[in-house]
Order: C-alpha cells, then structure tokens, then sequence
C-alpha cells in the first residue's frame, strides 16, 4: 500500500469507522486519499482537511424494499439504493446496477468515482451510483418490466432533471432505462425527458451514447500512447467483458487497425487468433442475450473457449478491463507484465487491484485509470442531457466527436496534473487530483453545507 499523508490518516480512519464492511469503498476512498497528501503539501487553498472529510461522505444514501411479482406469481423481495454523493458540479449522476452483488458499499464505491470522474468530464455533472441485488440473469422480459417499475416507484421521488440523474450501467441497457423512464412519465404525468440517461433514440436519447464509454477507452488509450508516439494500428489487445463496454471499445480498437484476440463473460472468455468476429459477438450478446461460449460453436474455426480461466493469461500488448471492480489481480498484472505488455486501459470501474495497479505502475506499463479512461459514457450522458434541454437532437457525428474532444482534454488534464506535481506519468495521480480540485474548488465557493 502506498503511504497515507499523515494528516489525510484521520480522514482514512473514519471512513474505514464510518462504513464498516465495505472494502470496495475502502479501496476507492484510500486511492484518491493517496494522491490527495501531494495537493495539501503545494497548495494550501487545498489544505482543508474538513472538505476531504466531506467529500468522503454521501450527501444522502437511500435504501429501499424493492417487492415484484415473478411469472409463477410468486412475490419476490430486491433491495434498491441509490448513493447521492457529492452534487457540488451539477446533479447527481450516475448509472444504476443490477447485478447480486450489488450492496451499499459497492454503490458507494461507484459513487464516489463517479465524483471524480464527472468532474474530469469538464461538464456540470455531481457524482452519485444506484442499484440493485436483482439478477436479470434469466428473467423474462416482462418479469424485468415489472422490476423496473417497482424499482422506480419509489425512486422516482428522489430523482428529477435538476435533482439527480441516473442511467444504465452492468444489468442496465436502454430496455431497463425505456421501463424506467415509462412509470417515471406515469407517476409524475411529465414527460421530463433530462431525467434519465441511455434513453432510446425516438423517445429523447442521443446518438453514441450506447458506444461512448467503450469508444471513449479506446480515444483516451490512443492519446496515451500517443505521448510515447506508439502507434494503435497493429497492437494485439485482450479485453474483458462482452456487454456495452467491452463491445464498443473492441470496435473502436479495430478501427483503429488493432487486432482483438479475446474477450469474455462471467462464465469464461474465448480466444480467436484471427481476431474477434464483432458482429457475431454482438449477435450473440445483443441480440440474442446469449453466453460467450456460443461463439466457437458459431464460428469457422481458430476460436476456443476456456472456462473459468483468467483471460489474462493470453498474451497482449494492450489490456482493457471492461468487465467489473477487482477482476484484474496482482498475479494477472504479472502475468501480463512477463508477457509483454505496454499498456492497460480500465473501461470498467476499479476493475485492476490496488497490488496490479502498483505492479504496472512500477514496470513501467502505461496505466489508465477507469475514471478517466471510461468517462465517455457518462460525458455523453450530459450530452445527451444537453440535447433533451435545447430539445434537440444531434448527429452522430457531432455527437461523437464532442465525446472524442473531451475524451482529449480528460487525457491532457491528468497528463498535465500529473506533471505539474513532478510524478509524470502516473495518471491515477493526475486524474485524481484534476478532478478532486475541480470539485473542491465549487465546494468552497459554495461554504459549508
Ligand atoms: N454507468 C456509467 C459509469 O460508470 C455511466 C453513468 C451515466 O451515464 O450516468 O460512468
């Protein structure tokens, strides 16, 4: 573990007393609290120990009993959250889970990146996470129907254009947001179109939003390398996942003349060295909401499928982890670090160990942090909040290159914040303190409150 600044340790103390039993929060807040000791020894507008202690703390977290009916007419009982943790930016916003896992320290988790990542964005976005322990897994389209809309019928109280602002995220596509955002128009009798993000095209959604965040890793990893004059075109790359994210940035990649090897889900990843066949991997999972592995049954040959394995052990130049928090460990990082690789880029959240992060950190491997290599998605999310607000709607085009501008400037900022503070490189650093001071910088204009 990195040091602590001993006067940020009091702050770590408290989170650790205050949120007992919630490592991935933990981890998180040690993370930027890390990086915060070198901002309060240069500048001392920063050195106010009682706003980090407050950053640290949600404005609100909200639990509440999610009941549903399943199609055997059982009644079925989900928990649901949602974190509102910082809105000194803009309203909340952030994603809504679905997934078992989910619990109040994984929201919080999220939440608490999504601070610091939609204030890189540049854009007047707050931080804040929801979600669920429902497992879509398996459920009939009208058994998620019926969730989403219990889901919101309390939600909707605590959300709203001005007030907090969610969107999809792992279990959570523009089908679950269409539900959504149906019962919201219902309870409220408003059609509020800013209120929710990810939306579908006809009804006030944006061009690029279901590609952003994957195409936003592969922009922000091509202005990485760029710093180092390493080309994108020929690289061989390994990316986890297969959903939204992991889909859009193997495009952008191949555009980009890359040659992706493999790609997973939670049952198992496949191989093909002739590079993946994205159609046919979007066929399965988006169309057909399919398993990875019926891609070497459709496919001609040179593909396997390998169960319960760990996708990092097929060699690679560049890793994108785009599945979830903790799916890249210390002995993977080796792994890749022995077979060669330059760079890793996160399109999920937190998805590489604070131990693997400190082992490419130390190799010399160029590191992208998920808050600022998967800001995409959330950027144009307030894109497309700016749209439902001018009542417009862009072109692909427009929509894509504003993403591809401000996935730019988030790489130039923490490259820059980085240097500025003499550890060049080290874009957990620089992404931590550009938008840690962004935020902090409104907050005290703003007083105590
Ligand atoms: N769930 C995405 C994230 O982790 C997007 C959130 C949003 O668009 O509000 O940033």
């Amino acid at each position: 573990m990195n040091a602590i600044d001993e006067k940020l340790q009091p702050i770590l103390s408290t989170v650790l007393h205050r949120n007992a039993g919630e490592p991935e929060f933990h981890q998180a807040a040690r993370e930027v609290l890390e990086s915060l000791g070198r901002v309060i020894a240069r500048k001392p507008e920063y050195s106010d120990e009682a706003l980090i202690e407050r950053i640290c703390e949600p404005e609100r977290q909200i639990i509440f009993r999610v009941p549903w009916v399943d199609d055997n007419n059982q009644v079925q009982i989900n928990r649901g959250f949602r974190v509102q943790f910082n809105s000194a930016l803009g309203p909340y916003k952030g994603g809504i889970r679905f997934h078992p896992s989910v619990n109040l320290g994984i929201i919080k988790f999220l939440g608490f990146e999504q601070i610091f990542k939609n204030a890189l964005t540049g854009l007047p976005i707050g931080g804040g996470k929801g979600g669920s322990d429902f497992d879509p897994k398996g459920k009939s389209d009208r058994e998620i129907m019926r969730y989403c809309q219990s889901f919101m019928v309390e939600l909707h109280r605590h959300i709203g254009e001005y007030v907090d602002v969610p969107a999809g995220d792992i279990g959570v596509g523009a089908r679950e947001i269409g539900y959504m955002f149906g019962m919201y128009k219902r309870l409220n009798n408003r059609f509020e179109a800013g209120v929710l993000t990810g939306k579908g095209l006809v009804y006030g959604g944006s061009r690029a939003r279901k590609e952003a965040t994957g195409f936003g890793t592969a922009f922000f990893l091509r202005s990485m390398l760029g710093v180092k004059e390493i080309e994108l075109e020929g690289r061989c790359c390994v990316v986890s996942g297969s959903g939204n994210v992991a889909i859009y940035a193997m495009e952008k990649l191949i555009s980009f003349g890359a040659k992706v090897v493999a790609c997973s889900d939670s049952n198992g990843y496949i191989v093909d060295d002739n590079g993946i066949d994205l159609d046919l991997v979007k066929q399965i999972k988006e169309v057909k909401r399919g398993r990875i592995k019926d891609y070497v049954a459709l496919r001609r040959d040179g593909s396997h499928y390998v169960e319960n394995g760990s996708i990092w052990d097929v060699p690679c130049e560049l890793a994108l982890p785009c599945a979830t928090q903790n799916e890249l460990h210390g002995s993977d990082a080796k792994k890749l670090i022995e077979n060669g690789v330059i760079a890793v880029a996160e399109g999920a959240n937190m998805p590489s160990t604070p131990e693997a992060v400190r082992l490419f950190q130390s190799a010399g491997v160029l590191f992208a942090p998920g808050k600022a290599a998967n800001a995409g998605g959330v950027a144009t999310s307030a894109l497309e909040m700016q749209q439902n607000a001018s009542r417009d709607s862009w072109s692909a085009a427009k929509t894509e290159s504003r993403l591809e501008e401000i996935m730019i400037n988030i790489h130039d900022s923490c490259h820059d914040t980085a240097e500025e503070y003499g550890v060049p490189g080290d874009y957990v650093l620089g992404a931590n303190i550009a938008g840690f001071e962004r935020v902090a910088d409104a907050m005290r204009a703003m007083g105590v409150i």
